[in-house]
């Protein structure tokens, strides 16, 4: 399907000016280098933004591969279906409106790929609901994983607290995990790639 890349760099430039979240260019090189010659036919989300990172990883699906993607902002999901309709991947992408904690226990679907890049607090419920909808041979992705250094340092004193709690505990919890193969990186703000085995 044809792709409107010029749309697609607009999109993210308007991202950027906004100061919304999108994923970093270095954290998506890593994720296409991970995937690369890997079967990818159902591809699940946790933050849509805008649908920025979403319309990247369409290209990486193997054909009549899908993503959904789940946002709780309003705005951002009506925003994110009108930007996937301009880049022409409608087709590929399903926006799911809602709260992930709310919408993740209703899906009951199987997935290749897993790419967590919402609430840090959330992390390891997050991770618990991938882990039961994961394929064997699966890969879950989690950005913003080291969050601006945080989560390495004995940094606790600040609003961040939690989110910083969480996060260690998602690190915690796929390091211990004897299913799964886990690399941190520190592209970016921090990137956790977890294979099934
Ligand atoms: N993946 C996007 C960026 C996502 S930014 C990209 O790279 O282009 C994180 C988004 O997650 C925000 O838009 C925020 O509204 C959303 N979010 C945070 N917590 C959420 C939750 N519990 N459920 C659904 N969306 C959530
Ligand atoms: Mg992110």
């Amino acid at each position: 399907m044809y792709m409107n890349k010029e749309e697609l760099e607009k999109i993210k430039k308007k991202a950027l000016e906004e100061h919304i979240p999108i994923i970093m260019d270095d954290t998506l090189s890593v994720i296409e280098k991970t995937l690369k010659g890997k079967k990818v036919y159902s591809f699940l989300e946790i933050g849509t933004a805008v649908g920025y990172s979403a319309m990247c990883f369409s290209e990486l699906l193997s054909e009549n591969g899908k993503i959904d993607t789940i946002e709780r902002d309003v705005e951002r999901v009506a925003e994110a279906r009108k930007n996937i309709k301009k880049v022409g991947v409608e087709d590929k992408i399903n926006v799911l409106e809602g709260d992930a904690v709310e919408i993740l226990p209703t899906l009951n679907n199987k997935y290749d790929v897993v790419f967590i890049d919402a609430a840090k607090g959330k992390y390891p419920f997050f991770l618990k609901e991938a882990l039961r909808m994961i394929k064997t041979d699966g890969i879950i992705f989690a950005d913003n994983i080291l969050y601006k250094g945080y989560v390495m340092s004995d940094y606790n004193k600040h609003k961040q607290r939690t989110a910083v709690r969480n996060l260690r505990e998602y690190i915690k919890e796929i390091s211990e995990n004897p299913n799964l193969e886990t690399e941190i990186l520190e592209v970016g703000d921090g990137l956790a790639i977890s294979k099934v085995k």
